[in-house]
């Protein structure tokens, strides 16, 4: 199976997605305030450029950045060219095994959340909140708040969560709607 973010980008196409929903604004809130884990081909795409001040912590898996993004500069990217796969996917994220995270706080996540939404209804689709959560999806939250590797420090993003199945008939429904 791909890895999460090249399978949102290469099977569900999120680029063409996020372009069609009007592309990223520059309102520069992502690269301030959702602290930035990237993995071993991200940090071999920056090379030189990251730098260990940049680094907040490593392991063997991945690289956290410090926040805001050291190479946010006047709302724009320094590295748009060679920026994370995680940057190219944003606002949706990997949180949970098979599902998306979408980020509303996102002015784009948000208006991809309210077609999401119309979909449910439009399809009696039940839509469920955080009660419903696995064991397995809380066990990933406890390993995200111990490792502090998702959110900025006291920044709470609304996220949802999107499974896989639903997004691809979401994706089927809008297509044929717009
Ligand atoms: S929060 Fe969304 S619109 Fe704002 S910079 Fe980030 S991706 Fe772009
Ligand atoms: S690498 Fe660029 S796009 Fe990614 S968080 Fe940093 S400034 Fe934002």
């Amino acid at each position: 199976m791909l890895p999460f973010h090249k399978r949102l980008l290469e099977e569900f196409n999120i680029k063409k997605l996020l372009k069609e929903y009007g592309g990223c604004q520059q309102c520069g809130r992502c690269c301030k305030n959702e602290r930035l884990t990237i993995f071993k081909e991200d940090v071999i795409r920056l090379g030189l450029l990251l730098k260990s001040e940049h680094i907040q912590r490593r392991d063997d898996v991945c690289v956290t950045l410090k926040l805001p993004c050291p190479f946010l500069n006047k709302n724009r990217c320094n590295v748009y060219n060679k920026r994370s796969d995680v940057c190219k996917t944003y606002p949706f994220l990997f949180h949970y095994i098979g599902m998306f995270t979408v980020v509303m706080d996102c002015p784009l996540g948000k208006k991809i959340y309210d077609d999401i939404i119309k979909f449910c209804e439009y399809s009696g689709i039940k839509i469920v909140g955080d009660e419903s959560k696995t064991e397995e999806m809380k066990f990933i939250d406890r390993l995200v708040e111990d490792k502090k590797l998702n959110s900025g420090d006291g920044y709470s993003s609304k996220i949802t969560n999107v499974p896989f199945d639903l997004f691809r008939e979401f994706l089927n429904w809008r297509n044929k709607n717009i």
